[in-house]
């Protein structure tokens, strides 16, 4: 699966510690946004994650955005921090999977990081157990930095826990601190955060090697999180598109000002399915 991450907005209300989202990059209006999925569908992405900084101050209409991509064929997720919820996240079809962030196994540790707001983890028990209830799926992020890195085997316990009483978990992703952006960058924090390669995959590896046959969600270790495999990320900056991954699509949109519609499938073109395909 190749999926395509779209930074919306710099813009929000958190100011996390570790965090490696930059400030210097513009808001996509709707009709941009609209079109980038166009663009994602026709380029063989077959899911969008909506991000940001954080997507729920973006003034566009993400439910719209969201069943655009839908309509194109693309599962739909939504990255956020959760503290601007709305109660309609939590049922709408227009998204598919919220990925909510768990830096911490107390609330002390987890407040540390995601600094100025106190009570953050508590909002992301608030939102998962929302989740729970009403059986959206889920998928949890963790920056996993010297401070929080002895307490995976709690947070991967806590999980566990919460799947078994109903949590439509996903996956479970361990992204290393990496020093780059508003938060990440700033001195003296890799000195506090930083970890080796090696350190961290040597508290990832058991972790993920507790993952038996009847664990029904995934865990995924990300040494890099500005590098994968499967994601490909696009973001506009001064007027102009760019985009970093390893996908071919990526070459289709850098430097460009604006997407053309040759970019934007128009759904009455496509063929009808016939009604044996259309399962
Ligand atoms: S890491 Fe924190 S500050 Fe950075 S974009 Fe995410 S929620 Fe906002």
């Amino acid at each position: 699966m190749r999926i395509a991450t779209v930074f919306l907005l710099p813009k929000c209300d958190l100011a996390c510690r570790f965090c490696g989202s930059d400030l210097g990059f513009n808001a996509l209006d709707e009709s941009e946004a609209l079109r980038w999925v166009g663009f994602a569908a026709s380029n063989g992405y077959s899911s969008v994650v909506l991000g940001g900084g954080e997507p729920l101050l973006w003034p566009g209409d993400l439910q719209r955005v969201g069943a655009r991509a839908k309509e194109l064929g693309m599962v739909v997720q939504l990255n956020t921090n959760g503290v601007a919820w709305r109660k309609e996240l939590e049922t709408t079809d227009a998204i598919d999977r919220i990925i909510l962030p768990l830096d911490g196994a107390t609330a002390e540790s987890h407040d540390y990081l995601r600094k100025p707001r106190g009570g953050h983890r508590a909002v992301v028990e608030d939102r998962l157990d929302r989740l729970s209830k009403s059986g959206k799926q889920a998928t949890v992020g963790s920056v996993i930095c010297r401070p929080n890195m002895a307490e995976l085997p709690l947070l991967a316990a806590e999980l566990q826990g919460r799947v078994d009483r109903g949590l439509n978990l996903h996956a479970w992703h361990l992204y290393r601190f990496i020093p780059i952006g508003r938060g990440g960058a700033v001195d003296g924090r890799n000195d506090e955060f930083g970890l080796e390669a090696d350190e961290f995959r040597r508290h990832c590896e058991p972790i993920q090697a507790q993952q038996g046959t009847a664990r029904t969600w995934k865990i995924f270790r990300r040494p890099d999180m500005t590098q994968s495999r499967d994601v490909d990320f696009f973001w506009k900056d001064k007027g102009v598109w760019h985009a970093s991954g390893r996908g071919a699509a990526i070459k289709g949109i850098i430097g460009a000002s604006s997407l053309d519609a040759e970019y934007i499938p128009v759904h009455s073109e496509l063929e009808p399915l016939s009604p044996s395909e259309n399962v």
